[in-house]
């Protein structure tokens, strides 16, 4: 079985990360979206909830499902038997830190290897930094996230808590 895997903060998941999804779950017998969770960074959604929020917008794909991870990418990639890593392209400027890390991936295991998929060009616009951004000032959002997870984005949004 050919498993890849999506890794990504998905903090919260996009139109962007989801056209990904739908593509690379075209090509492969089984995708595994795998939310990383780093601790330096303060998110707007903890771990379950983005897990959550993925697992109800990606429902209508029976060959996805939805994990997370606070270990090495290789190492969850190994316990999973997954060879291929998935990563969305949104411009140029994407690719100098992505080109770098799928180097050092394959230093740390020859055996995977990361695709680089390129953003449909209605999404190369869009991250997760921007419905954040949006959400904070009331924007509407229904270009920006899955409706499935509007009402989430907009409530978490108006609940301070988050804000650094
Ligand atoms: P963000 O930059 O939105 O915070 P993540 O860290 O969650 O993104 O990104 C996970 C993966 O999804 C990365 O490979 C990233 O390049 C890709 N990605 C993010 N937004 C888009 C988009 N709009 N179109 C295509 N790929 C995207």
């Amino acid at each position: 079985m050919n498993i890849a895997v999506y890794p990504g903060s998905f903090d919260p998941i996009t139109l962007g990360h989801l056209n990904i999804i739908r593509r690379a779950a075209a090509v492969f017998d089984k995708l595994i979206v795998c939310v990383m969770v780093n601790s330096g960074k303060r998110p707007m959604f903890n771990r379950d909830e983005r897990v959550e929020l993925i697992k109800r917008t990606v429902e209508r794909f029976s060959n996805v499902e939805v994990e997370w991870s606070e270990s090495l990418l290789v190492e969850f990639m190994r316990e999973r038997d997954a060879k291929v890593i998935i990563k969305g392209l949104r411009a140029v400027s994407d690719f100098d830190w992505e080109f770098q890390i799928a180097l050092v991936n394959r230093k740390l295991d020859s055996g995977i290897e990361t695709l680089f998929m390129p953003s449909s060009e209605r999404y190369t616009y869009l991250s997760s930094s921007v419905v954040k951004e949006m959400a904070k000032y009331g924007a509407d959002l229904e270009t920006f996230v899955p409706k499935e997870i509007i009402q989430d984005v907009i409530k978490k949004a108006e609940d301070e808590g988050w804000r650094a």
